[in-house]
């Protein structure tokens, strides 16, 4: 049963906040239903038709570049991957992603977590940066069978936003830059093990940290196993040895 008042409105609270991201508020609107109407749509309609200083992120428009992240009825989502009639009863309330710093309204900055991604070091470092050949992944390699259905992410920052761990801990990684580590770890052209080991396995920031809640897998919009990721690190780096490369 969709939300709707009388037959063809839905009422959408959001969040509301002057620069500098302090808060103003919450501000409630009447939205005309369309037919497979988006979240993303109906904060199009409040910036047309209400309030064009209304501030959201988008840009893709089809789930491919995370930039539409926000949380939809307390569950961070793609607002653009969020069809209006899908939502439970009541009024749709949209704020901006959680575990990071609001800028205005809906947009947030991305800035810790990318931070973060930062520090396992996500390039690719294969033991010769100069070879002609292509670095080709064996078939045969475990990273080969177990990972392609992990590799997709976009960085749209919604697991960091879902994650219970990274409301009381800034220092935490968080699971996609721990997803981004397990596959370096895996991938066997890659060599640069201890660069990537030494931050997860810190005390504060690591992946002990995690609480093995599925927050983040169940948010996670590419539907990569993060909550597995994080797991087999923890059991895999009790043998650091796993990890070198030959
Ligand atoms: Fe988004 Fe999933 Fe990547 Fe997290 S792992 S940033 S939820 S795509």
């Amino acid at each position: 049963m969709p939300v709707q008042l009388g037959e063809q409105h839905y009422r959408v609270r959001v969040s509301r906040s002057a620069a500098l991201g302090i808060s103003t508020g919450l501000q409630e609107f009447d939205i005309a239903l369309e037919d497979r109407m988006t979240v993303l749509d109906a904060l199009f309609h409040i910036q047309r038709d209400h309030d064009p200083s209304f501030t959201f992120r988008c840009a893709c428009r089809v789930g491919m570049c995370g930039t539409c992240a926000v949380s939809i009825n307390g569950i961070p989502r793609l607002a653009c991957k969020t069809r209006v009639r899908t939502l439970d009863p009541g009024t749709i309330r949209i704020g901006p992603l959680p575990n990071l710093p609001v800028i205005k309204d809906l947009a947030v900055s991305l800035e810790p977590f990318f931070a973060q991604w930062k520090r396992i070091k996500p390039a690719f470092r294969p033991k010769d940066p100069d070879s002609q050949q292509l670095a080709v992944i064996p078939d045969t390699s475990a990273y080969a069978k177990q990972t392609p259905e992990k590799r997709d992410c976009i960085t749209c920052g919604i697991c960091y936003g879902a994650c219970g761990v990274k409301t009381t801990s800034s220092e935490y990684l968080g699971p996609a830059a721990i997803n981004k580590a397990f596959l370096r770890l895996m991938d066997p052209r890659d060599i640069a093990v201890d660069d990537r080991i030494a931050p997860l396995n810190e005390e504060r920031g690591g992946v002990w940290r995690c609480h093995t809640q599925f927050n983040c897998t169940a948010a996670c919009p590419k539907g990569i196993t993060l909550t597995d990721s994080i797991t087999r690190l923890k059991r895999a780096m009790l043998f650091p040895k796993r990890f070198e490369k030959l």
